[in-house]
């Protein structure tokens, strides 16, 4: 029998966000019905892999989920202080990584799947004690 969702979510394992992203799967009108997908570092293993082990796990997960659930859409979300990316000076700087990053991501996929709508996010985090507040940019 066929299962179908509607799209993919990569994202960070990060615990910070996963609340929050959930909530955003209400926003974007996938909730209940995306594959999920987490992996420390998002996009950079893509664009800039450590190694290519994730890298190819990554595409064949992407694959798996196209095939076997028919989606229609990916979708990767970065995050702002993020453990799988290198330090950074200033907020900027890292925001530009980012979206070079998520950028580039989206192009390797779309070579490899050109049928997949991708779209890209950055999650903003400000955290005040234990209080978090988490802001999703759209990056085009
Ligand atoms: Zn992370």
């Amino acid at each position: 029998m066929s299962h179908r969702a509607k799209a993919l979510i990569i994202t960070c394992m990060d615990f910070r966000f996963q609340d929050a992203i959930h909530d955003f799967s209400r926003e974007l009108r996938i909730e209940g019905s995306y594959d999920l997908l987490t992996v420390p570092g998002v996009a950079k293993n893509l664009s800039r892999p450590d190694d290519q082990n994730t890298k190819n796990y990554l595409l064949d997960s992407i694959e798996k989920s196209f095939r076997l659930h028919e989606i229609a859409r990916v979708i990767i979300i970065n995050h702002q202080n993020c453990g799988g990316y290198e330090e950074f000076d200033n907020e900027a700087s890292e925001k530009v990584q980012h979206y070079a990053d998520l950028k580039k991501a989206a192009k390797i996929i779309q070579d490899i799947f050109p049928d997949l709508k991708i779209k890209l996010y950055f999650a903003n985090l400000k955290e005040k004690g234990n209080e978090r507040e988490i802001e999703f940019e759209e990056v085009k």
